[in-house]
């Protein structure tokens, strides 16, 4: 048991499961592919032809850029439909059916609830705790619940979402010792970009239990391309690509990321980055300052959590001028709190506007 290797983390039953073998996943070389059923001729809204055949799997040059991207090797990485995607492979390769249980730190991101619901999985809950400096991880807690409950998975937000907070790397470390043999420690980083810390991929090293989460949906801009990756051990992302479907990544997605991955514009990703970091400064402030505010929790992310004496009152505000935020008040702790994502500085400013308005109407002093 106390063997590291985190194959035995794994179903037994998919121990030997080799997946489904694609027409595109048999390596052959040859000039005429007639062995998948593809169309013989383009689609005439597809100019260059590019979308006629099946994609590659898993794209080496999408794979060595997200590898390069994320500081880990092209083989430690596996790209998907989202992290979302991701989220699921790890519940459906890890946990039996109907059994089995997996620790989540509420309140955070919905999809792991999600994806153990819909697989029969057991979650554990060990709530984040309130602090004045923000909300905080019981790292022993959930060390002592993945224990007793014999949790196969633990997923950890980092920036959380909807938390905003950074969780220390050093405790990420030593709850995924603790756990080596028994569980793998997820840490889902699609807010990191925003955060001023390093990812938790550099632990991957010395902990082969731990499996990271990245995404090109929030700072890279590219939600609706549906690209994420899951960064683990090599041969724990080996055996999940066998749990994969066959073509996850359609090639016009793939297309558009390295467009985007490319050196040049880049740049500009870092450059947005630091633009929503200016405004999550200043948004936190402005809101700090406003009547009717309660509370706004420091953000590694690029989104504000914010208490309301009057959280419908803010919310219906805010709609009534066109501006949709995310009412959290049905996430535990979360009775009074909306989450308010980072756009652009007349978006913002906006936002300002409209909540002090409706204080003042309200008339709540500040
Ligand atoms: C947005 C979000 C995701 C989903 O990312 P996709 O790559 O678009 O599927 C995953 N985790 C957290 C915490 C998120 O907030």
């Amino acid at each position: 048991m106390n063997d590291d290797n985190p194959l035995n983390l794994l179903r037994e039953d998919l121990r030997d499961f080799a997946g489904y073998s694609s027409a595109r996943s048999e390596k052959r070389s040859g000039r005429v592919w007639l062995n998948a059923n593809e169309a013989a001729w383009p689609s005439v809204a597809d100019g260059e032809g590019s979308v006629r055949r099946y994609p590659d799997p898993q794209p080496q040059r999408l794979r060595e850029t997200l590898a390069g991207l994320y500081g880990c090797e092209p083989q430690q990485l596996l790209a998907g439909r989202g992290s979302d995607e991701a989220i699921d492979l790890l519940v459906r390769a890890l946990c039996r059916p109907g059994g089995d249980a997996i620790v989540l730190t509420p309140p955070t991101f919905g999809m792991y609830a999600v994806n153990a619901r819909l697989h029969g999985t057991r979650t554990v809950e060990v709530a984040l705790r309130d602090t004045p400096a923000g909300f905080a991880c019981d790292f022993a807690a959930v060390a002592e619940a993945a224990e007793r409950d014999n949790a196969k998975l633990v997923f950890l937000c980092s920036p959380g979402n909807p938390s905003g907070t950074l969780l220390p790397l050093a405790e990420i470390d030593a709850l995924a010792l603790r756990l080596r043999g028994r569980a793998l420690v997820v840490v889902d980083e699609a807010y990191l970009e925003f955060a001023d810390g390093a990812s938790a991929v550099s632990l991957l090293a010395a902990r082969r239990n731990i499996a990271v989460l990245r995404t090109l949906s929030k700072a890279h801009a590219l939600a609706a391309a549906r690209i994420g990756s899951v960064i683990a051990d090599a041969e724990l992302i080996a055996a999940l690509q066998r749990c994969q479907a066959p073509y996850p990544l359609p090639t016009p997605c793939v297309n558009l990321a390295l467009r985007a991955l490319a050196e040049v514009p880049r740049n500009t990703t870092k450059a947005r980055v630091v633009t929503a970091i200016g405004e999550r400064e200043r948004l936190f402030a402005a809101l700090q300052a406003l009547p009717g505010v309660l509370q706004v929790y420091p953000s590694q992310a690029n989104f504000l959590l914010v208490r309301f004496d009057d959280a419908q009152a803010a919310f219906d505000g805010l709609l009534d001028a066109g501006v949709v935020v995310r009412d959290m008040r049905a996430a535990p702790q979360l009775g009074n709190a909306l989450r308010i994502s980072l756009g652009t500085p007349e978006q913002n400013a906006a936002v300002i506007e409209v909540l002090t308005r409706n204080a003042q109407m309200r008339g709540v002093a500040a």
